[in-house]
C-alpha cells in the first residue's frame, strides 16, 4: 500500500474461497484435502506475475494482491482467470477432482486505506460471490457494505428476538365470499426490536429460516394461534379456523408432528380448525418423507394450503400429489385483475382449475370492491385482504368476531 501511494497506483485485493471443500475433506479425507490445496496454490502462484503476491489465509481461503491494477477491467480479467484456473480438474489418486472458488474484490485506495479494512471488504464481496451461488466474482461496494451490514445486524439481534419477548402474532381475518361471513384468520408474525424498531418478516423470516432458529419461534407462533382458538373456543365460537404459515425448514424438525398433536390436545382445539400455509419451496427440494408428512397432517385432520400460487415455480402437479385442501392465489395477481386481462385470466383459470381439483379458493390482498365483486363472479371462495380487514393485535380478535357475528 505504501508503494502504490508512492506511485498513485492501485491495488487489487482478491480473496478467494474454495467451494464446498468441507466436501473435499469430509469424503476423501485431510490428507487429500491437504494436497488439493497445493495444487490449488501451485496454480494461483503460476497465474500472477512476479511482483504479485499470493497467500493462504488458512483453511481453503487464498489471496492474491495484485500492483499497479489498471483498472476494474483488469481485475475482472484476472478473477475471470482465477475462476478458470481453478475450475481445470484436479488429478488426485487416479481420480479427477472437480473444485471452484468464489472471489471478493476490493482496491486500494478506492475502497478501504487500512490493510483490516481492505481485507474486511474483500472478505465481504467474496461472501456476496457465495451468495451468488459460488464460483463467481464480486467486487466490494458501498452498497454491498450497507446490505450486509444491515444484514448482520438483524441476524444478531434476532437471536434473542423470541426469548426477550420481541415476538408476536396479528391476526388477518378471512371472509366467505358467498355469505360475508367470517371463516378464520390467518396468523402473522410480528417483531419489534429495541434497536431496529419493527422488522419486516419478510426480512427476518428468510434469516430466522438459515439461521435455524424458525424451529422454536414456529413452536411460538403455534402455540400462541391455539391459545387464541381455545379463547375464542370457551366463547363459544368453535368453528373459526385459524391459519398459520410453516416454513419448509420446519418440516426437517424429526418432532414436527408429535409436538403439533401434543400441542393440539394441550390447547384442547380441534384439529380441523387448523390449516397450515406451505409454499412451494418444500416440495422444490423434495426432500424424503415431506409427502408422508404432509399426509399425517392431513388424515390427523389439518387443513393444508398452498400459499403464495402463481409466484415462483409452482407446478400444476403439486396439486395432485400432496394432499392440499385450499389454494392462496397471491396478491400479486388479485392486484391486477380489474385491469390486467392476463391476471383475471389467470385468476380464472386457477379458479376453476382449483374447483376442478376439489380445492377451496383464497384470494389475498383484496384491497378494493371491484376486485371483491370479480372475484364474487368468478366464484372465488375466500377473501382476504385490506378491504376487509388488516392484520390486528390478539385483543382486537374476539371484539372483531363478536362484531362479525352479530351483523
Ligand atoms: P403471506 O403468507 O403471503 O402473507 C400475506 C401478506 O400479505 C402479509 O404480509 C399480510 O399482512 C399482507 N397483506 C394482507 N392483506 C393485504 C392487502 O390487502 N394488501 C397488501 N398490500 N398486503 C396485504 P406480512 O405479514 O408482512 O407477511 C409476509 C410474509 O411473511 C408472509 O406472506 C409469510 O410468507 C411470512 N410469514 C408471516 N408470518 C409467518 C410465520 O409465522 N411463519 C412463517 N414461516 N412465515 C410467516
Ligand atoms: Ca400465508
Ligand atoms: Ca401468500
Amino acid at each position: 500500500m505504501a508503494q502504490a501511494k508512492r506511485s498513485k497506483s492501485t491495488v487489487g485485493v482478491f480473496y478467494i474461497d474454495l467451494d464446498d471443500f468441507k466436501k473435499v475433506n469430509d469424503t476423501l479425507g485431510h490428507e487429500t484435502g491437504d494436497r488439493l490445496l497445493v495444487q490449488v496454490a501451485q496454480r494461483l502462484a503460476k497465474l500472477v506475475r512476479e511482483c504479485d503476491t499470493v497467500g493462504r489465509l488458512g483453511g481453503d481461503e487464498f489471496i492474491l494482491l495484485i500492483n499497479s491494477m489498471q483498472n476494474h477491467d483488469t481485475a475482472r480479467t484476472i478473477a475471470t482467470q482465477i475462476i478458470e484456473t481453478l475450475e481445470k480438474p484436479v488429478d488426485l489418486d487416479g481420480r479427477s477432482l472437480l473444485i471452484s472458488g468464489s472471489i471478493g474484490i476490493a482496491c486500494y485506495p478506492q475502497d478501504a486505506d487500512k490493510v483490516t479494512d481492505l481485507m474486511r471488504k474483500a472478505d465481504l464481496a467474496m461472501y456476496n460471490a457465495k451468495h451468488k451461488g459460488g464460483s463467481c466474482f464480486a467486487f466490494y461496494t458501498k452498497q454491498l457494505n450497507d446490505v450486509l451490514e444491515r444484514r448482520f445486524l438483524v441476524e444478531e439481534q434476532l437471536r434473542n428476538a423470541l426469548c426477550d419477548n420481541q415476538l408476536y402474532l396479528v391476526y388477518q381475518p378471512k371472509i366467505d365470499l358467498r355469505t360475508g361471513k367470517l371463516k378464520g384468520f390467518e396468523a402473522l408474525l410480528r417483531w419489534q426490536n429495541p434497536r431496529l424498531g419493527s422488522v419486516c418478516p419478510s426480512e427476518f423470516i428468510p434469516l430466522a429460516e438459515q439461521m435455524g432458529i424458525i424451529i422454536n419461534i414456529g413452536y411460538f407462533v403455534v402455540e400462541q394461534a391455539f391459545a387464541l382458538l381455545q379463547v375464542l373456543s370457551d366463547q363459544g365460537h368453535h368453528d373459526i379456523s385459524m391459519a398459520i404459515n410453516l416454513s419448509p425448514r420446519q418440516f426437517r424438525d424429526e418432532q414436527l408432528h408429535d409436538k403439533l398433536f401434543s400441542l393440539v390436545k394441550q390447547y384442547d382445539i380441534k384439529p380441523q380448525q387448523v390449516e397450515f400455509e406451505i409454499t412451494e419451496g418444500l416440495l422444490i427440494d423434495d426432500f424424503p418423507g415431506v409427502k408422508e408428512k404432509l399426509n399425517k397432517l392431513h388424515d390427523f385432520g389439518i387443513s393444508l394450503a398452498m400459499d403464495d400460487f402463481g409466484t415462483g415455480y409452482s407446478s400444476l402437479s403439486y396439486l395432485r400429489h400432496y394432499p392440499f385442501d385450499t389454494l392462496k392465489i397471491d396478491q400479486e395477481f388479485i392486484q391486477g385483475i380489474t385491469n390486467d386481462k392476463a391476471d383475471y385470466e389467470l385468476v380464472n383459470a386457477a379458479i376453476s382449475m382449483a374447483h376442478g381439483l376439489g380445492l377451496a379458493l383464497v384470494a389475498e390482498g383484496v384491497e378494493t370492491n371491484e376486485q371483491k365483486n370479480l372475484l364474487q363472479q368468478l366464484g372465488c371462495d375466500i377473501g382476504q385482504g385490506y378491504l376487509f380487514a388488516k392484520p390486528m393485535q390478539a385483543n382486537q380478535v374476539t371484539e372483531y368476531v363478536a362484531g362479525s357475528q352479530a351483523c
